[in-house]
């Protein structure tokens, strides 16, 4: 296997990003990622996809139909890197639809009240098709030949010349089970810090207080659920009601409109029920009891949604670990993303969300934290290595 400069782990949007910028700067890479799909954290399901297919399985493919199973807002007026980003991709994005009265549900005692809603200020920004049209975008601009699916990496040993990379296929692969190595110069860790201590063994061992920090960083929304109903339109809206609502009893205690800028209308909601109470119920009952809740807030039209989608993220061991089986609801504070002692210096950086200072766990997190990744790399390298010769002329302006 080639001795290329950098190995990136992980296809969420801080490792496409990363390798975004790579292939501006003409420096070759590969990029390893568990799953079988890009954009980690960033999934949507479409309308269109069979409605009982498995909660994991997330079409990304590009169009407007698509329902935010994972990320749905951004903020122009915070997160400049971000937004310049979109522009240069050119995806239309939308303001979260919030005009009308929003319903509160308090006791199980009490109906529900309607109250009147509030606007955010900035207002939450959406992309049409989903937050996958930025992922879908990313990749186009990519030689695919760098970017690889279903390769679980587990461990990762620095050698005298240079590190090698062992990753297993995934059980969706024709070749489950084997493992293959890569070697780079410098990695690129753009999965959450706290899945990177845990599930890759590093040879020699990291410096402990960094593993420790590293375990002790809560990767952002690991612990939630979301539900999405889909209906043929935003009958709410015909009452003026936003779509969105406050409960105290559940299963969702936040809900908001969820509908494409244009055709269906959509509902999503964030679970209040912890992680293991979850576990404990079918997903069939719990889309249930979520229908019942829609139903006393917004009427007898949401007993019939055309698709429901359910998704676990702390049931997933690609975003969660045990320890995020309950969240303190604050973004951490971002770790340091180098080992500054010892053999690991200068070849190893983390680059994914949790490791931005400025949005640490927000997407626009994943964008500077892989920015910061790819300027800080110590590129001594050698012609040999950084050649691009092997790049297809794919490479866009910055
Ligand atoms: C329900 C939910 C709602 C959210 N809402 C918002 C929002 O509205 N606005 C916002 O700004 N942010 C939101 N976020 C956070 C946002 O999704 C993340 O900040 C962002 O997607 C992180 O991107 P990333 O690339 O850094 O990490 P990830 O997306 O987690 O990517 C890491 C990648 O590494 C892969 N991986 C893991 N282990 C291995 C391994 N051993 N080998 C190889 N690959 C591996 C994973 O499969 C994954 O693809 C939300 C997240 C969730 C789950």
């Amino acid at each position: 296997m080639q001795n290329l400069p950098i190995a990136i782990i992980g296809g969420g949007l801080s490792g496409l990003y990363a390798a975004f910028l790579l292939e501006q700067r003409g420096i070759d890479y590969i990029l390893l990622e568990a799953r079988d799909r890009l954009g980690g954290r960033i999934a949507v399901a479409k309308s269109s996809v069979d409605q009982n297919a498995s909660r994991q399985s997330v079409d990304n493919e590009k169009s407007n139909d698509g329902f935010d199973l994972g990320p749905s807002w951004f903020w122009p007026e915070y997160q400049p890197q971000l937004i310049s980003l979109i522009e240069k991709l050119n995806l239309p994005r939308f303001a979260q639809f919030e005009d009308g009265d929003m319903m509160v549900e308090r006791t199980a005692n009490e109906l529900p009240v309607r109250t009147q809603g509030y606007q955010s200020s900035p207002p939450s920004m959406r992309l049409v098709g989903g937050m996958a049209a930025l992922i879908d975008a990313l990749y186009a601009r990519l030689n695919p030949t760098r970017i690889i699916t279903g390769q679980i990496v587990k461990r990762v040993i620095k050698t005298d010349h240079y590190i090698d990379i062992e990753s297993e296929c995934s059980a969706e692969q024709m070749t489950a089970g084997q493992i293959t190595t890569y070697h780079a110069q410098h990695v690129l860790l753009a999965l959450p810090p706290r899945l990177a201590a845990s599930n890759i063994k590093f040879e020699p061992d990291l410096p402990q207080p960094l593993i420790t920090e590293w375990q002790e960083t809560a990767t952002w929304m690991a612990p939630h659920a979301k539900y999405v109903a889909v209906y043929e339109s935003p009958f709410w809206r015909n009452q003026e009601l936003s779509g969105s609502a406050r409960s105290a009893i559940g299963p969702l205690t936040e809900i908001h409109d969820a509908s494409l800028v244009e055709g269906n209308g959509a509902l999503f909601g964030f679970f209040g029920v912890p992680a293991h109470v979850r576990q404990s119920v079918s997903e069939m009952e719990l889309k249930a009891h979520c229908r019942a809740q829609l139903v006393r807030l917004f009427g007898a039209q949401a007993e019939t949604p055309t698709a429901e989608y359910l998704k676990d993220w702390a049931q997933d061991s690609l975003t969660a670990t045990p320890a995020d089986a309950s969240g303190s609801g604050q973004h951490a504070v971002a770790p340091n993303a180098k080992p500054n002692i010892g053999a690991w210096q200068n070849c190893l950086t983390g680059s994914a969300s949790e490791w931005s200072d400025a949005f640490p766990g927000y997407i626009a997190g994943a964008i500077d934290a892989a920015h910061k990744a790819v300027q800080g790399l110590d590129l001594g390298l050698s012609d040999e290595l950084s050649s691009s010769a092997s790049l297809p002329n794919r490479i866009v302006d910055e």
